[in-house]
C-alpha cells in the first residue's frame, strides 16, 4: 500500500523531478524486494524446511534477507492471502498449522482437480508435452536414485504443477497451485515416522495412460495416487514449535546479505 501512496504523491509533482524518480526506484526496489522473500519463503514452505507453527519474527526475516520490516510486513501479508502463515492477534505470525480436518479437505479437493486436470490431458496433451513430462519424471527419480531427497520432492510437486500448467486451463492450473503448496504443512504437521512422498512409479503409469488416451484408467490412477500420499499422514494435530534460527532454517545463514 506504500507504493500506491508514493506513486500518487509523484505524479501530483508534474514533471519528473529527480528526487521523484529516486523515489520512484526505490518503491519498485521495494517490490523486487517483496518478491524475492516472497519468493523464498514460499519455496522454503514446498521444500519442507518451514514447520508448521514455528513463529515467524519480523526483524529476524529482516536480518536473514537484507531488507527492512516493512518489506517483510507486505511478505508476511501476501503469504497470508494464500494462507501459507497465520497471524494470531498479540501473539504473532506463524506458519500455518493446517488442522487434520483442512488436511482432509485439501486431499480432497485435489482429487477432484487432478481428476479433471488428467481428464484434459488425455484430450489435449500433444506427445511433445508428454515427452516433456517424461524427461521430468525421470530427473525426479534420477534425484531419489541419488538420495537427494529435497530435489525429488521438489520435482514430484513439479510433476504435479506442470502437468496442470501443460492442460493450459489456467483456473485448474492456479487453484492446483494454492492446494499444492500447502500440501508441504499438511505432510509435515501430520505425517506418520517416515518421509511421505509420491510413489515412485506413479508419475510414469500416469503418463503411460495419458499417452494411450486412456481417460478412465488415467483418471483412476492419479486419485488412487493422491490417495496414497493421503493414507501415509496420521491426522491428528500437533504441537507448535518455536523459533530456534530462522536464517538456518532458509538456508540463508551463509548467504551473503544483499545491500
Ligand atoms: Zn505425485
Amino acid at each position: 500500500m506504500s507504493e500506491n501512496k508514493n506513486e500518487t504523491a509523484d505524479r501530483s509533482e508534474g514533471p519528473a523531478s529527480g528526487a521523484s524518480q529516486a523515489r520512484r526506484r526505490a518503491g519498485s526496489q521495494a517490490i523486487d524486494e517483496v518478491q524475492r522473500v516472497f519468493e523464498s519463503l514460499r519455496n522454503a514452505v514446498l521444500d519442507q524446511r518451514l514447520p508448521p507453527g514455528l513463529q515467524l519474527k519480523e526483524q529476524a526475516l529482516a536480518d536473514a534477507f537484507g531488507v527492512n520490516r516493512a518489506v517483510v510486513r507486505q511478505v508476511l501479508s501476501r503469504l497470508e492471502v494464500f494462507r501459507l502463515v497465520s497471524h494470531e492477534p498479540n501473539r504473532g505470525v506463524f506458519v500455518a498449522h493446517p488442522s487434520a480436518a483442512e488436511g482432509r479437505d485439501l486431499f480432497t479437493a485435489r482429487r477432484f482437480i487432478e481428476a479433471a486436470i488428467v481428464e484434459l490431458a488425455v484430450e489435449r496433451l500433444r506427445d511433445a508435452d508428454i515427452e516433456r513430462l517424461r524427461a521430468l519424471v525421470k530427473r525426479e527419480q534420477q534425484a531419489y536414485a541419488d538420495g537427494d531427497l529435497r530435489k525429488a520432492l521438489r520435482l514430484s510437486i513439479d510433476f504435479h504443477t506442470k502437468l496442470a500448467d501443460a492442460v493450459g486451463n489456467t483456473v485448474l492450473a492456479a487453484f492446483l497451485d494454492e492446494i499444492v503448496t500447502r500440501t508441504p504443512l499438511v505432510v509435515l504437521a501430520h505425517r506418520k515416522a517416515s518421509q511421505p512422498t509420491c510413489a515412485l512409479s506413479d508419475h510414469a503409469q500416469i503418463l503411460d495412460a495419458i499417452a494411450a488416451r486412456d481417460v478412465e484408467r488415467a483418471k483412476a490412477l492419479m486419485i488412487e495416487h493422491v490417495g496414497h500420499l493421503q493414507g501415509r499422514l496420521a491426522l491428528d494435530p500437533g504441537a507448535k514449535r518455536s523459533d530456534s534460527n530462522i536464517a538456518r532454517l532458509l538456508g540463508l545463514d551463509a548467504v551473503d546479505n544483499p545491500i
